[in-house]
């Protein structure tokens, strides 16, 4: 308060404030004229305004500027706001289903799908004789013949399944479930929670680690409305431990007429222990054991666009269908094309599809495959920038992410790059605001480039970045 005081009385700033110029001349000025075929005059006075009045505070305050200074940040948030937030980057941490960068990165396949349907109009919901049809139902085979559930829905994503699930089964009545599988996933999807939001009561039984199926009988009463299964996605209980198998569930809910509500998470569609990857539980399995209910996200292990997959016995879904939670969960036709596109790659041969589906594909690059590309980069990075900075490839880990088999790490060769001068952050966050943005993460006081997620070619993008930074 006091600096200001001392700053307005100043006759430097009192002379920068007389010159800064009214709006109107500020809009005529060449530097903001240019903006006027993307942005309209009375937009562009509304950020005019509100950065002189910035620029006023700031001078004030006694930071020495000049006009350029002011014309200079109104360009910049100009440009900031015609820059796209949602756009292209390269994902260089190594997690392959990482949720700030869009989890499953997609293959051409869905990619395509997505255009076709943004072209004009198109087909969401109505048959082949013009009249009004089911939109799951094209979905809806896909996952009797990959799963050999009866019928589907999707929703927004694997969070608002559960919700709908419980609200539509469950609502008023208890769902039983062990606690030890009161999970927690990021970004607060947290099953007590949901449970709540759904109107069913929560009933737990068992203790952390062990759980029996007496908990489970003794619990049941004419109020229970479901038994649920929570896959423990993001940690595991280790020791003196005991659950209760999904048959034993499927037993007691037959008997007592209860469904059974399983919420995989991942939901894999293939067995990815045998190829080294710890194993999750499979859809198919889940649906042979008797599960009346599964649920599980569309982008995590299946690879494609966020959405919640509900599959199950035709009587369940149908009631599920008509909860009026589903129209406000409901996906649009971008989502529901790319889930379809993204179910249809699982119909070839496993080797077909390894080589066509993006996260698999990741998730099974091999060590040495990783290397190859990592030496690769690290050869251009010497051509170019060896008086600027050391590189070096290492041996590394990296996750899978998403709340997918996320206590397993896998090998991994990185890019570790530390700059001859300046800091690691800086390079780390330069290399963010190119114009492909490369995400690295600094560890040891090196940039470390993790070449698992970095996809085919991509090297070159990295490259540019550098060159960008290097040229300002
Ligand atoms: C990830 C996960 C969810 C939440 O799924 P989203 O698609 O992220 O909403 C719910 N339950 C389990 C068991 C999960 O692993």
């Amino acid at each position: 308060m006091k600096e200001k005081a001392m700053a307005d009385k100043d006759p430097k700033v009192q002379e920068i404030l007389r010159q800064i110029p009214q709006v109107d001349k500020v809009l005529n000025h060449p530097r903001i004229t240019v903006f006027l075929d993307r942005i309209d005059h009375d937009y562009l006075a509304q950020i005019v305004r509100s950065q002189v009045d910035v620029f006023r505070d700031r001078v004030q305050a006694g930071e020495k500027l000049d006009l350029d200074n002011l014309y200079d940040s109104i360009v910049t948030e100009i440009n900031d706001l015609l820059a796209p937030y949602f756009r292209y980057a390269v994902n260089a941490l190594g997690i392959v289903l990482h949720t700030g960068l869009g989890r499953a990165p997609f293959s051409p396949d869905i990619t395509a799908a997505m255009v076709s349907v943004t072209k004009g109009y198109s087909r969401l919901q109505i048959d082949d004789e013009g009249k009004r049809d089911d939109r799951y139902r094209k979905i809806g085979a896909l996952l009797r013949i990959l799963t050999g559930a009866e019928s589907a829905l999707i929703v927004n994503n694997n969070a608002g399944a559960t919700l709908l699930i419980l609200h539509a089964l469950a609502a008023g009545k208890e769902v039983i479930i062990s606690r030890g599988q009161l999970i927690e996933i990021g970004g607060a999807f947290r099953i007590p929670d949901v449970m709540a939001q759904s109107g069913a009561v929560m009933r737990e039984v068992g203790t952390t680690n062990r759980t029996h199926l007496k908990d489970y009988e003794s619990a049941l009463n004419p109020a229970t409305g479901a038994l649920l299964r929570v896959h423990q996605s993001n940690y595991r209980i280790a020791g003196f431990t005991k659950e209760v198998t999904l048959e034993e569930l499927v037993e007691l809910g037959r008997k007592h007429n209860i469904p059974v509500v399983d919420d995989l998470g991942s939901g894999a569609l293939i067995d990815l222990s045998r190829f080294g990857l710890p194993k999750e539980p499979l859809v198919q399995d889940s649906v042979k054991t008797g599960a009346d209910v599964i649920c599980f996200s569309g982008d995590k292990l299946i690879g494609g666009p966020q959405c919640g997959i509900i599959i199950g016995r035709k009587p369940l879904i149908d009631r599920i269908k008509k909860d009026p939670l589903t129209r406000a969960l409901r996906c649009d036709k971008l989502t529901n094309a790319a889930l379809e596109a993204t179910l249809r790659l699982f119909l070839r041969s496993e080797t077909e599809l390894i080589r066509s589906h993006a996260v698999l594909g990741l998730l099974l690059r091999t060590p040495r495959m990783i290397k190859n590309q990592a030496n690769k980069c690290a050869r251009m990075l010497r051509k170019s920038f060896a008086d600027r900075l050391d590189i070096s490839v290492r041996e590394a880990v990296s996750e899978i992410g998403g709340g997918s088999l996320s206590t397993e790490q896998l090998p991994t060769f990185v890019v570790a790059v530390t700059p001859k001068q300046g800091t690691v952050d800086e390079l780390a966050g330069k290399l963010r605001l190119a114009s492909t943005p490369v995400f690295g993460r600094v560890a040891d006081n090196s940039l470390l480039l993790d070449f698992r997620t970095v996809l085919k070619g991509e090297e070159k993008i990295v490259i540019r970045a550098f060159e960008e930074m290097f040229k300002k």
